[in-house]
């Protein structure tokens, strides 16, 4: 199997101390065939990430190991942008220079609240918070792929539980058909399966009702933010993507989206 990590932080993010080499290195062990990085990134000087990313520093490591792995790992330079339906002028300049081969789009933050936050004070209704917001972000933001779809459950589920599918169908369908509409893919995160929540972020439901939809664009990542546990959860999420009717995972070149057959 092809396997590849399209989700994986480094000390270029502001939560990671992990070292770019060490996680190739790891990722090789695990056979792994294809990591692509995508470092945090916010132009908004109220996220907590603002300031972080040194494009120069990213992209000579990207360089470097693209040249100390070659022919055994292939090493991708992506991006994880925080709320990038906001600020879309100045994300354009700041990212219009730069040569990423991939763009994850996130919902981190709602009006410049942290999750966990909006959790506290909301309760369940976080839940339809969040999904309106995603829903913003995928009608306007120039990205490839949706992270975690559902992530406002790794800070609910313990606080105030699950969300329950049905509750939400609406609003997660008006997503799905809108990323589709607008060529976006959405991702199986398997960070979730690394704490007691034992779930991918998005939820089965959520990948099967994509592909019922017609959605093709698939990436699989770990989410990880240390060098262990690169490639965590991959071989169990190819597998659920086949039990969805999935048969390609996407890969990324300078933006364009590239089937591998699973
Ligand atoms: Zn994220
Ligand atoms: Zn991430």
């Amino acid at each position: 199997m092809y396997l590849m990590d399209y989700h994986h932080h480094t000390n270029n993010s502001f939560d990671s101390t992990a070292i770019m080499e060490e996680v190739c290195r790891r990722a090789l062990e695990n056979n792994i065939k294809e990591i692509c990085f995508t470092e945090h990134f916010s132009v908004n000087p109220l996220a907590p990430t603002y300031g972080h990313m040194n494009f120069e520093k990213y992209f000579r490591e990207i360089r470097d190991c693209q040249e100390q792995f070659h022919s055994q790992l292939t090493v991708k330079a992506g991006i994880e942008l925080c709320e990038p339906h906001l600020l879309m002028d100045q994300y354009e300049q700041t990212l219009k220079h730069l040569h990423l081969d991939f763009i994850l789009g996130s919902v981190h933050n709602i009006n410049n609240q942290k999750l966990r936050l909006v959790g506290k004070e909301h309760q369940q209704h976080a839940y339809q918070l969040y999904f309106e917001e995603l829903y913003k972000m995928v009608s306007a933001a120039d990205i490839d792929v949706i992270a975690h779809l559902d992530l406002m459950k790794r800070y609910g589920y313990k606080e105030f539980g699950n969300y329950p599918f049905a509750d939400h169908q609406e609003i997660i369908e008006q997503i799905l058909k809108k990323a589709i509409e607008r060529n976006i893919g959405i991702e199986i995160n398997t960070s979730g399966l690394r704490v007691s929540l034992n779930e991918t972020l998005p939820s089965m439901n959520i990948i099967q009702r994509y592909r019922e939809l017609g959605g093709e664009i698939l990436t699989i990542g770990s989410d990880s933010h240390k060098a262990e546990t690169v490639g965590a959860g991959l071989v169990e999420a190819y597998q659920l993507a086949k039990e969805c009717g999935f048969n390609y995972i996407y890969k990324f070149d300078k933006r364009k989206a590239i089937p591998v057959a699973i």
